[in-house]
């Protein structure tokens, strides 16, 4: 595809390059004429001079051929003549012009000044046919000529010099045409740069409104107009979301404590065995709502951690004991290496959020009987690594990209295990805040390791 850039320096060097040509077709033909027109004025008065000549040695004939001979005329080169009786007979003969037809003799009498170009061998001439009568009634012809050589070789230079300028204009004309439409286009790849990086995290950015009250403003106007109406209607999307997930939140609770209680005081089996499933099913929609509510909460409250001074060590052995539970359900054992006592300033709430997500994802993708293992250690430059390493199903290589992305489940997975797809993007977030970083290495059917790097000073 040609860009706009590239479709005005062709447009340009196409206009100039046909008006160039137009010009020099005008400049060479009125060259042409004028120098015709000189040619023909000098072979005129060359024809006088000798015709003047011919009239006053009328008396003598035959005529002295060398006294005619010595006339000479400026501005002409390799001229030459022939003189003719009115009924063709020859008197002077030229050797070069004896050559041309003489079909002028008669159309002469008619016109008394006939000019064309004639082509002799290799040569061409500018030819004059004329007829005069003498005091003495003789009528004769004359047929002067004169070499065009010169005027050929001024026009041939002529043409050689457009033949030079034309090229370099339109080179000149590109080069002029790329500098014009780079510095005309420049403010729309500023709109295009900043645009690009304009998402869904960061819709209070807005495009740069150039001075000149341009095409080019009312452009980035327009565009900030429509990122102003995005970012209203996303704002008011995580709103609802966040009203909604709050306002859902009581009633859940409401439901799951009085469904609880309903299971423990119920003997009937069949009916204790629905209520387990609709206590389960609420669960869920617990789990949902809550992880809304934090994602809803990041994106209202983005910039806000509440920092203090936490023992991550001890964060961890809390957030596997409190998985522990469900591990044991699917006899999974969760092995922990917490070697040192490591402090660190960090929002503990969030932080818990993330260890708890990673620890319930790596039993949720495992096999039963299996271990799950958590490593708490040091690394270079004030940084901590937790890794979180499970021998479950595993990721395939093409879904890494995507599983920190807000809603991403596989698909595979999606029909068998419950999810909202929304625990390793809130993760991603949460680190980020605490500018750390989320890594990923994955096994398809050999298991999962998620490493989180911390910074232990963050102020
Ligand atoms: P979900 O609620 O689906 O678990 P997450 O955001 O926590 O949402 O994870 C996103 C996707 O990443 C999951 O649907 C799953 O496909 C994949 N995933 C996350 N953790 C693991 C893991 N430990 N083993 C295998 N796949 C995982």
């Amino acid at each position: 595809m040609f860009t706009i850039k590239f479709k005005i320096i062709l447009a340009y060097t196409t206009v100039f390059g046909v008006m160039f040509t137009i010009f020099a077709a005008i400049i060479y033909n009125s060259t042409k004429d004028a120098s015709f027109m000189k040619l023909d004025a000098n072979l005129k008065s060359y024809s006088i001079s000798l015709q003047t000549e011919i009239e006053e040695l009328d008396d003598h004939v035959p005529i002295d051929y060398k006294k005619l001979s010595s006339i000479r005329e400026d501005g002409l080169s390799g001229e030459k003549f022939q003189l003719f009786r009115s009924n063709g007979e020859i008197l002077i003969k030229d050797s070069i012009l004896s050559k041309i037809p003489k079909e002028n003799v008669n159309r002469v009498f008619n016109n008394s000044f006939i000019y064309e170009n004639r082509k002799v061998g290799r040569r061409r001439y500018h030819v004059l046919w004329n007829s005069f009568e003498t005091a003495n009634e003789s009528e004769y012809i004359l047929e002067t000529a004169a070499s065009v050589k010169d005027v050929h070789e001024e026009l041939d230079r002529l043409f050689y010099l457009f033949l030079f300028i034309i090229p370099a204009g339109l080179i000149v004309t590109g080069i002029a045409a790329y500098f014009i439409s780079k510095a005309a286009f420049k403010p729309v790849a500023k709109m295009a740069n900043t645009a690009r990086n304009i998402s869904g995290e960061n819709l209070d950015r807005r495009l740069e409104i150039p001075k000149a009250k341009d095409e080019v403003r009312a452009l980035s106007e327009t565009l900030n107009e429509m990122i102003e109406r995005i970012d209203n209607a996303f704002k008011s999307q995580k709103r609802f979301i966040a009203n909604a997930s709050h306002e859902i939140r009581t009633p859940l609770t409401v439901i799951q404590t009085e469904l609880e209680i309903v299971e423990k005081k119920i003997k009937n089996n069949e009916l204790k065995e629905g209520i387990k499933n609709a206590l389960s099913e609420t669960e869920k929609l617990t789990k949902l709502t809550s992880s809304l509510l934090t994602i809803a909460k990041l994106d209202t409250y983005k910039a806000k951690l509440d920092l203090s001074q936490i023992r991550i060590d001890e964060l961890l052995a809390e957030c596997a004991q409190t998985m522990n539970p469900t591990a044991i359900k699917k006899n999974i054992r969760i092995a922990l290496s917490l070697n040192d006592a490591v402090e660190m300033k960090a929002d503990k709430e969030k932080l818990k959020s993330i260890f708890l997500n990673l620890i319930d994802n790596a039993i949720k993708y495992s096999k039963p009987d299996s271990r799950i293992t958590i490593v708490l250690e040091k690394s270079s430059g004030n940084k901590i690594n937790i890794s979180v390493e499970d021998t479950g199903i595993g990721i395939s290589p093409s879904e890494i990209p995507y599983i920190f992305n807000r809603f991403y489940r596989s698909d595979e997975i999606r029909a068998e295990i419950t999810g909202s797809g929304l625990g390793l993007a809130i993760a991603k977030e949460i680190v980020d805040l605490h500018r750390g970083e989320i890594k990923v290495t994955s096994k398809i059917d050999v298991g999962t390791l998620f490493t989180v790097v911390l910074p232990t000073d963050i102020s």
